[in-house]
């Protein structure tokens, strides 16, 4: 109802203004199994596994989630998306692999810094829950 919709983008404009456990993995403060890292992003491991390789791919400069990305991130989008590509070929990942991004509530979306999923290692269904 419309009073769930309106105490969760509350919630939503609260940790959009909060720091993210994934500052602390950029800072060093918290340790992550990280597996590739450039001036722009970082690759680290899931804490939570969804499949035998479940990767995350962020980059360095907070994009809350991606229907906060602007046009001036076009290249820096890109470039995640590469890093991706890069990282399942460093996870050896020949037989396939997903890439998800989940956007806001109903996608799911638990922490708001901007990360890509990848996941592999098994044979993903589809649609996902
Ligand atoms: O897309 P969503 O926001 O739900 O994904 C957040 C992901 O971050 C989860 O898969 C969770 O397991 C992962 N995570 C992590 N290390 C942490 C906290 C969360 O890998 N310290």
């Amino acid at each position: 109802d419309s009073e769930t919709k309106c105490a969760q983008n509350v919630n939503i404009i609260e940790a959009k203004n909060s720091p993210t456990i994934f500052d602390r993995i950029l800072d060093g403060s918290i340790k992550a199994d990280i597996v590739y890292e450039d001036p722009e992003c970082l690759a680290f491991r899931d804490v939570d596994p969804q499949a035998p390789k479940h990767l995350l791919v962020i980059p360095r400069r907070r994009i809350t989630m991606l229907e906060d990305a602007q046009n001036t991130d076009q290249e820096l989008l890109g470039h995640l998306m590469l890093v991706v590509k890069k990282v399942a070929e460093q996870e050896d990942l020949t037989d396939g692999y997903r890439v998800v991004i989940n956007n806001g509530p109903d996608g799911g979306q638990s922490v708001y810094h901007l990360h890509i999923h990848l996941l592999g290692g098994r044979q993903l269904n589809w649609p996902p829950g």
